[in-house]
């Protein structure tokens, strides 16, 4: 079968104005220090009715320009972010920081490379590497089937500079310091210390009030990740997902963790497999019972800290 040429132009007029009209209404803006902001998305998995839109992006108002953090799922979702920054100033985004390889983080670059051409967009190398491997175009496909198509339209913009534990970017009078914990969340995550507003970007080796895919990462990385994050002695932590507030925003998740490998430990030395223990592991979770998330991964996580107890164990 062929197409003649204006059918296929429809086609494509058809499928951009879809991209266009996919637009994610205004969620609240939250001035959490001087200058740094962030829209604190919805709790819940990414889908038809959210759009994709599930994660915490924040920007930082500096001398020079803007700085921001995890632009979203989507271009849509991008696009939306960049609207809000244009509410507080008229400055050009000068750097966007990814904190790891999970798309619902970063996969909103697409709107910021459009807007802003020159601005360094930036992430761990091994979120680089992962990303060009072939797990970019995975996150863009498994958005697009998650959200039933509104996040069509996105590419998946890779970030073009490396950066590391220790690493000190200083722009316009701010300095964002990054900490790399090891085997943490994703074994890509970077979390970002804002020094002049006493604010640290947790990525989602901090969650709250919801709980994680832990897939790609270690129960003992993350909660080593959790106490780094708290010993920095920052104002104001932003978690990956769920409101931002001081330190007692860390503590919950870090026993999460605590209590699930430790318990996971106790149960296996006891001679049951993941899934007989699962009933006395949750009864020790009853706290986290409403936490967004806990029914589909609990499960999960009982079988991931049993394969990293074990693994320890040798
Ligand atoms: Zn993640």
């Amino acid at each position: 079968m062929t197409f003649s040429p204006k059918i296929i132009f429809l086609v494509i007029l058809f499928v951009s104005t879809n991209v266009l009209a996919v637009e994610i209404e205004g969620y609240p803006l939250k001035k959490i220090a001087n200058n740094t902001y962030v829209i604190h998305g919805p709790l819940e998995y990414p889908n038809k009715k959210n759009k994709g839109f599930m994660n915490n992006p924040g920007f930082v108002v500096t001398k020079t320009g803007v700085v921001v953090i995890d632009p979203g799922s989507s271009v849509q979702v991008g696009r939306m972010v960049l609207k809000q920054i244009k509410t507080i100033t008229k400055k050009p985004v000068t750097h966007v920081l990814n904190t790891h390889i999970h798309g619902d983080h970063w996969l909103g670059n697409h709107a910021f490379a459009d807007a802003y051409p020159k601005a360094i967009i930036m992430a761990h190398p091994d979120m680089i590497k992962r990303a060009k491997a072939g797990t970019a175009a995975q996150w863009v496909s498994l958005m697009s089937k998650f959200t039933e198509g509104a996040s069509d339209g996105t590419r998946a913009v890779i970030p073009g500079k490396m950066i590391d534990d220790k690493h000190v970017i200083k722009t316009g009078g701010v300095q964002f310091r990054i900490h790399a914990p090891k085997k943490a969340h994703s074994f890509t995550d970077i979390m970002i210390e804002v020094v002049e507003e006493s604010v640290v970007f947790l990525g989602d080796n901090v969650l709250y009030k919801r709980l994680p895919r832990m897939d790609d990462g270690t129960f003992k990385g993350n909660v080593i990740a959790c106490q780094l994050a708290i010993d920095l002695g920052a104002t104001v932590y932003v978690p990956g997902h769920g409101p931002s507030g001081d330190k007692n925003i860390i503590v919950p998740f870090m026993n999460y963790l605590k209590i699930i490998y430790s318990e996971v430990g106790k149960n296996y030395e006891a001679g049951m497999t993941d899934f007989e223990m699962k009933p006395n592991v949750v009864s020790k979770l009853l706290d986290y019972r409403n936490w967004s998330g806990f029914h589909e991964e609990i499960g999960k996580h009982v079988s991931l800290a049993v394969l990293e107890y074990e693994a320890d164990s040798f």
